[in-house]
This record gives C-alpha cells, sequence and structure tokens, in this order.
C-alpha cells in the first residue's frame, strides 16, 4: 500500500565495520619472509593517514623477496598521490550542526551536547553553522559561544538570514537543531540543501527540527513526518502503529504534531536488524522527555525502526508513535528522532547511542560501533550521562 509498508518488516543487511580504517582501504597487515622486525608505518599523506603494518628486514641487503614488497609499497605510494581519495582510510567524519532559530530555548546547550557525543567517539570533526540573527536561547548563547568570528544579533523574532549559506559539500552529514518557528533560509541555499542529500548526503533530523519549514516540499520529504508549522492532511498522512500494533496510515484531516506531559516513556525497538537498532534492547526507558505524537508527513522510503506509546493517562494519543525513522531521499540517508526535547533528554544514554549510531549510517550507510555501552537504560531504569 505505501512503501513504508513493506520497509519496516525489510532487514537492511548491512554489517557495521570495526577499527580505525572504517572507509576506503582497509589496513594493509601481513608477514613477509623477509625478516622479523615489525614496523608499523604510518604514512600522512595530503592531510590523510593510511595504516599500514608491514615487516622490514633486520638486515643491510634485503632480500629477492623483500625489494619486491618494497618496490610494492612504492607503487601503492604513487596511487596513493595519484587518487588521494583512497586515503581516506580513517580521516574523520565530517559533520555539521545547523542552528540558531529554534523555540526551544536550550539550542545553544543542546547543540554542544550533539557536538561533544559525535567528537567523543574519536571519528568525527563537528563544525557549527549559525544563522547571523538567533531567535530564543539568548542566555545559554553566552554560556555556550559559538567562537566563529560572526557578530550575532538576537532577536525577539526569528528573522531571515540572506547570509546563512553553509557550504553542505563539505560535510558527510548535516545535522539540525533547528525548530519550531526557524525563518525560511534563502531560496539557493534550499536549493543547495536538496542537492546535498539528493546526491548522498546524510540528514539528522532531531525533535523540533520535524517543526521547521511546513511549507518547504522537498524538506518534508526528507524528513518523512513532521509537525505543526501549518502541517495538515496537505502535507501526507499521520502515521502510527494501533493499539494492536499495526501500521496505519491515516488520512483523516487535522494539525499534525501534538504531546501530552513530559515523562519518562519506553522505546520499543521494530526493527532489530537495521544497523541503527541492531543489538539494542527490544524495549528500554527512556529518559524525561516529550512523546511526540500525531506527526504527518509524506512518509515515503520511510522505516519505522522504533516506537513510543503515547499514554492517553499523559495526554498523548493512546497510540504507537515513530521515535526512529530512517528515510531515503535521492541518494541520501535520513535519520530521524523526535525525541530530544531538552538537555536533560539528551543526556539519556540511550539517546547518545542512537545519535551517534543514527549519524554513522546517515554519514556513511553502515554504523561503525555497535557495541551497547554498559550504562545503556534497561526496560525498567532509564540512565542519563550529566553533561555539565
Ligand atoms: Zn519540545
Amino acid at each position: 500500500m505505501e512503501p513504508f509498508d513493506a520497509g519496516i518488516v525489510d532487514a537492511e543487511g548491512l554489517k557495521g565495520l570495526n577499527g580505525a580504517c572504517q572507509l576506503g582501504m582497509a589496513e594493509q597487515s601481513g608477514r613477509t619472509d623477509c625478516g622479523s622486525r615489525k614496523i608499523l608505518a604510518t604514512i600522512k599523506i595530503l592531510g590523510s593517514r593510511l595504516c599500514l603494518s608491514q615487516l622490514i628486514p633486520s638486515h643491510l641487503h634485503p632480500s629477492k623477496g623483500c625489494t619486491m614488497m618494497l618496490r610494492f609499497l612504492a607503487l601503492s605510494l604513487m596511487a596513493l598521490v595519484a587518487f588521494p581519495g583512497w586515503v581516506r582510510a580513517d580521516s574523520p567524519l565530517r559533520a555539521l550542526i545547523i542552528d540558531g532559530q529554534n523555540n526551544h530555548g536550550a539550542w545553544p546547550k543542546t547543540t554542544m551536547m550533539m557536538k561533544k557525543y559525535l567528537e567523543d567517539t574519536k571519528r568525527y570533526q563537528v563544525d557549527i553553522s549559525r544563522t547571523k540573527f538567533t531567535w530564543q536561547g539568548d542566555d545559554l548563547l553566552a554560556r555556550y559561544p559559538l567562537e566563529d568570528g560572526v557578530k550575532r544579533e538576537a532577536n525577539g523574532a526569528a528573522m531571515p538570514d540572506p547570509d546563512f549559506k553553509p557550504d553542505f559539500s563539505k560535510y558527510d552529514v548535516v545535522i539540525s537543531n533547528f525548530g519550531f518557528g526557524a525563518a525560511p533560509w534563502p531560496a539557493e541555499t534550499n536549493t543547495a540543501f536538496e542537492k546535498f542529500v539528493a546526491d548522498g548526503g546524510g540528514l539528522v533530523i532531531v525533535h523540533a527540527a520535524d517543526n521547521s519549514f511546513g511549507d518547504w516540499e522537498q524538506y518534508n520529504q526528507m524528513i518523512g513526518l513532521g509537525g505543526w508549522g501549518g502541517r495538515t492532511e496537505k502535507n501526507g498522512p499521520y502515521v502510527y502503529l494501533d493499539a494492536e500494533e499495526k501500521l496505519v496510515v491515516d488520512r483523516s484531516a487535522g494539525n499534525g504534531g501534538s504531546h501530552g506531559s513530559q515523562h519518562e516513556f519506553t522505546v520499543v525497538v521494530r526493527d532489530s536488524e537495521h544497523p541503527i537498532t541492531k543489538g539494542l534492547p527490544k524495549s528500554w526507558l527512556h529518559s524525561k522527555d516529550e512523546l511526540y505524537d500525531r506527526l504527518r508527513g509524506p512518509a515515503q522510503n520511510m522505516k519505522i525502526l522504533a516506537t513510543a506509546f503515547a499514554s492517553k493517562s499523559q495526554g498523548g494519543t493512546d497510540r504507537h508513535e515513530p521515535m526512529v525513522m530512517t528515510v531515503d531521499y535521492g541518494k541520501g540517508r535520513v535519520f530521524h528522532t523526535p525525541m530530544g526535547h531538552a538537555d536533560y533528554s539528551m543526556e539519556c544514554v540511550g539517546f547518545i547511542t542512537l545519535l551517534v549510531r543514527g549519524t554513522d549510517w546517515a554519514a556513511t550507510g553502515k554504523v561503525v560501533d555497535s557495541s551497547i555501552p554498559k550504562d545503556f537504560p534497561t526496560a525498567d531504569k532509564s540512565s542519563q550521562r550529566k553533561f555539565d
């Protein structure tokens, strides 16, 4: 019936890679017959590092086999100079967090939290691109400054920034920490953003980022489901699992997006084969958060990997609402979680784990570290890492 109907039960079949050389050329190691002294050679070329373990002779006159090995190394180096893309072996992934206007005043802090979570993996280099006109979060801007030399102006309403033109093409993945009420970007930025994702870039949508830009058709395609921002039946159906846990595509009229009171709630994994959710406990208790419900949108090429039950006793819908989604947009991959309302929500170890896994997947199509942190929440007990 709908593309995502079958998608929910599809397994990605992708396997995460381990080790530091996760991209491009893998680590080369081996033992030759030309000696016994092992030297780890780390060769830096054009700012990238190739992991290379080889054996070289310990005597002054290398054997024939060893001479061949040295010739092989020399040829390899020439090839790497000619094709520098090959040496992305363990270059950091480049992530860009975009922010500046969000009805959630915690945004200057939550941006820094997400930056740290990614950089703590030692696999990411994270930049931040921020509108010169900011909205909300004024008190936290001083505490969590962005020292990029740009003079910014806080306004009482979100103002369009004609100079907001990040070079998305420099990045493997973009993470949006914009929120409800963000002013439209320049048209050329929208076009560049669409091209970036369609051409294979990664996109991460967290919480109120799915409130932004309700009138931007392609943005709605990328995020799959959204709320507020004028979203109604014109944008697509409500999508959820009913009380019997059956997928419902509900085209009834109404606004997109609502939530009950904040509380801890149980996240249930619905697709344990996808790299993002593989190996995670079937259910775990998420820290205090807003549980978004009644999200609606095009929901094309979308998979629901996890849900949470929005109990009416908490002001919800009595439906299992999507909490982790992926969307394929052209060649690009989108990871979307409506979790992450506040700093304390993002301190949840489940959120941190999903953010890193989801960003990995959006950036590369794989999840590098699929281990489960020792402090991961259980079905009965939430777990947080205090940020500061
Ligand atoms: Zn919120």
